[in-house]
């Protein structure tokens, strides 16, 4: 019955069965929670900047609009697919409803490579993807974000683009936007400032020596560099590796952050940053650390490498890295603490929340109020994840998704079916 498909669709799928299962919910009201209300593929035709015109697909989904509208990112990748994007905004729905905010899940995004887009052709292909979007997308209906690909100066001009439409400035449209527009402090650095925060949790629930940690990042974007930096210098942690698409490094004496810092400041890309510490980036993964956060993209952690990690907590920044095969082995081992990505990567949605509600208030928050309030919602969503699954001797990952499963079942069931 399904247009949805691919790997990542089925790790969503599967992840859900596990939860429905535990949870008891009969099979004929399943389908009704895990399949996205709407989904909507459209194609953006761009002249290029060598005279011919592309063809982009490019696609959104709405997961579920029960308990407000729909909330969630922007991915511009490569061979991105119908069923990848679904699968993101199930992951949303579960993430909004563990974090108590008023929406349901969303994704979309555009299968091209943005690096390779000349800047004209990048916001040529952005301001089309949200004209084309216009009848679907609104403050009250579905709320964009950046993701992959995107960063606030896209989020920008899809704000333009909404707001030329209607006619006035509708800052409320999109989340993540630069500042300058309404976009709000503190919203750039949420994920990965709300996962340092995590991992300092966690340490402190393992009883880690605060002083000795040591940590392997992989991914540098905008998730991965910012916890890096934050869990080196709010901290104290030691970054032993980092890694992005062009290259891996590995140094268990530390890597200089400040000198990784301004590398990627001028290079944009980690390659070419040393000869010595460089490693095969599948090694990076295994090495030996405290801490390991997957920052980057799916699937990175197969049940081969959950059975290698030699990590005590692993942060995961990313959506969907670790498959359920490697959830089954380290549920086995039982000797990793996990921070489930809805639970550790949700400071980017928690704080696109507060930018929305700033921007239907027209009022603004300063970023230590943006922060401490971070700290304040996620705090708590711990507190719930590891309560329960000590409560249910359940898995953190279980434990969050059950808890987010739960808050939209109970939004149908009051609502009822219309008609
Ligand atoms: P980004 O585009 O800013 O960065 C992605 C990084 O991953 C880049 O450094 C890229 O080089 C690297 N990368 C890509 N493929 C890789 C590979 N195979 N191995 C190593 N590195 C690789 O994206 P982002 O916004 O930082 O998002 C990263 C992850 O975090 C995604 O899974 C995204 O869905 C998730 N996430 C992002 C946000 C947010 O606020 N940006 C919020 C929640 C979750």
């Amino acid at each position: 019955m399904s247009i949805y498909s691919g790997p990542v669709f089925e790790m969503a799928r599967q992840q859900f069965e596990i939860i429905a299962d535990h949870l008891e919910i009969p099979t004929d009201e399943r389908p009704r929670l895990l399949y996205p209300k709407r989904a909507i593929a459209v194609c953006l035709p761009i002249h290029m900047d060598d005279g011919r015109t592309q063809v982009f697909q490019a696609y959104r989904v709405q997961h579920h609009l029960t308990l407000g509208p729909t909330k969630g990112g922007t991915r511009f990748a490569d061979n991105l697919e119908l069923g990848e994007v679904a699968a993101l905004a199930i992951w949303m729905s579960w993430k909004c409803a563990l974090a108590g905010l008023p929406y349901g899940g969303a994704k979309g995004g555009v299968a091209c490579s943005p690096l390779t887009l000349s800047p004209r052709e990048l916001e040529a292909v952005s301001r089309r993807y949200m004209q084309e979007l216009i009848p679907f997308v609104g403050p009250h209906t579905d709320v964009m974000a950046p993701d992959m690909g995107t960063n606030e100066q896209i989020m920008g001009w899809f704000m333009d683009t909404y707001s030329m439409y209607r006619g006035h400035a509708v800052n409320e449209i999109v989340t993540g936007k630069p500042v300058a527009v309404g976009g709000t402090q503190g919203r750039q650095e949420a994920t990965g400032r709300g996962v340092a925060y995590l991992v300092a949790r966690a340490a402190e629930t393992v009883a880690l020596n605060p002083t000795g940690i040591a940590a392997i990042v992989q991914g540098f974007g905008n998730v991965g560099s910012i916890a890096a930096y934050t869990m080196a210098r709010r901290y104290g942690i030691r970054i032993v590796g980092i890694s992005d698409h062009t290259a891996a490094y590995y140094d268990p004496n530390g890597l200089p952050m400040d000198a990784v810092k301004s590398h990627i400041i001028k290079n944009r890309v980690l390659a070419g940053f040393s000869n010595e510490a460089r490693i095969t980036p599948d090694q990076l993964l295994v090495q030996k650390c405290d801490v390991l956060v997957p920052a980057a993209v799916e699937r990175v952690i197969t049940k081969e490498i959950a059975g290698a990690l030699q990590c005590r907590i692993l942060a995961e920044g990313a959506n969907g890295p670790t498959t359920p095969d490697a959830d089954a082995v380290l549920d086995k081992r039982g000797d990793v603490f996990i921070i489930p990505d809805i639970l550790c990567n949700s400071g980017g949605v928690i704080v696109s929340y507060f930018e929305w509600v700033q921007g239907l208030q027209r009022r603004l928050w300063s970023e230590s109020e943006v922060n401490a309030e971070l700290e304040k919602v996620l705090g708590i969503s711990f507190d719930q994840v590891t309560e329960r699954s000590r409560q249910f001797r359940v898995s953190h990952r279980t434990a969050a998704i059950s808890i987010g499963v739960e808050k939209v079942r109970a939004g149908k069931a009051t609502r009822g079916l219309f008609p």
